[in-house]
């Protein structure tokens, strides 16, 4: 038999996980705060408290809002004996305390940072960071695999929610560059459609190609003469994005710390460098 596995909180998110564990042949015990939610579930078991739907599997899954909930839903429960896995998203430092807490309950923590939406889940392009304790994840590596591939980054717990939070930064500042160049064509009436199926899509591919050169630059070092496009070129060019925004009526909110930034970088004398060297200047040391 599978093993069994209980799901806490039937949002959008822990339904999905809850069905992928059930299509797997799991037998699926699911709670959630407000009764009734997901009725499309079948095969299930539906628990009436977290106290009982933490008692009937080994294996427990947490996907709920916010970090607060989690301590709050399994507060007082006696975790002795079992994997709790929490998908909810939350900081490294949230994971880091809240490790410590089920810890101290009995349980064998894991952290989770779910890297995909609920219809993607169970599907081949999914993936979840995991760190927290390593027998656990050894022991459920299999079980985890039926709601998305599972990529273990540390038995620091806070390390799932950093790759997380990294990789969500990353995508908040491609779609803020995206929307930029939407608007800014928008301005003058190019269709959005067009312009994206021909120009912004090929575009950001063929730049995102670049991003294993600037890894290599930072972790062995910049090549000397080697930046093609080097920093005080691309930070007198800049000004030209900011006047062209601002020309076109477009907020320049999204673009102005970059080029704050690229100063910053000629200023401490990178400028014969590639992007490679901004990154170190983004860190404060807090
Ligand atoms: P939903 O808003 O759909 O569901 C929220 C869930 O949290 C519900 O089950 C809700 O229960 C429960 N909940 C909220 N407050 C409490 C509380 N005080 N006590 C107990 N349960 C509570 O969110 P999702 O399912 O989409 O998201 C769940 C987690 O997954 C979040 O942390 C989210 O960031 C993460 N995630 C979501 C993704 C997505 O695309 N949806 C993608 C990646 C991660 P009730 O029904 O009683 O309100």
């Amino acid at each position: 038999m599978k093993t069994p596995v209980t799901v806490l909180g039937l949002g959008a998110m822990g339904s999905a996980l809850a069905r992928a564990f059930q299509a797997a042949g799991h037998p699926t015990t699911v709670w959630n705060r407000t009764p009734g939610r997901a009725p499309e579930l079948e095969g299930v078991t539906r628990a009436a408290t977290a106290l009982e739907a933490v008692n009937a599997s080994p294996l427990v899954v947490v996907c709920l809002l916010v970090d607060a909930t989690v301590r709050s839903t399994l507060n007082g429960l006696d975790l002795t004996g079992r994997a709790v896995v929490n998908l909810t998203n939350g900081t490294p430092a949230q994971a880091r305390d809240t490790a410590a807490w089920a810890t101290a309950a009995g349980a064998e923590y894991l952290d989770g940072g779910i890297m995909a939406v609920p219809a993607m889940i169970g599907g081949p392009a999914a993936f979840i960071f995991y760190s927290g304790s390593p027998v656990a994840f050894e022991r459920h590596q299999a079980d985890l695999a039926a709601m998305a591939r599972p990529a273990y980054v540390g038995s620091d717990p806070g390390l799932a929610a950093l790759h997380d939070i990294a990789l969500l930064s990353a995508m908040y500042g491609m779609f803020g560059g995206a929307q930029h160049a939407l608007a800014l064509t928008g301005s003058e009436k190019i269709s959005p459609i067009r312009f994206t199926e021909d120009f912004l899509l090929p575009w950001l591919t063929a730049m995102l190609s670049s991003l294993p050169r600037i890894a290599k630059d930072l972790e062995e070092g910049p090549e000397p003469g080697a930046a093609g496009s080097n920093l005080a070129m691309q930070a007198a060019a800049y000004d030209n994005l900011l006047d062209t925004s601002v020309g076109q009526g477009v907020d320049p909110a999204l673009l102005t710390p970059m080029g704050d930034l690229l100063r910053k970088a000629v200023a401490a004398g990178h400028g014969d460098e590639d992007l490679a060297a901004v990154v170190g200047l983004l860190r404060t040391g807090s």
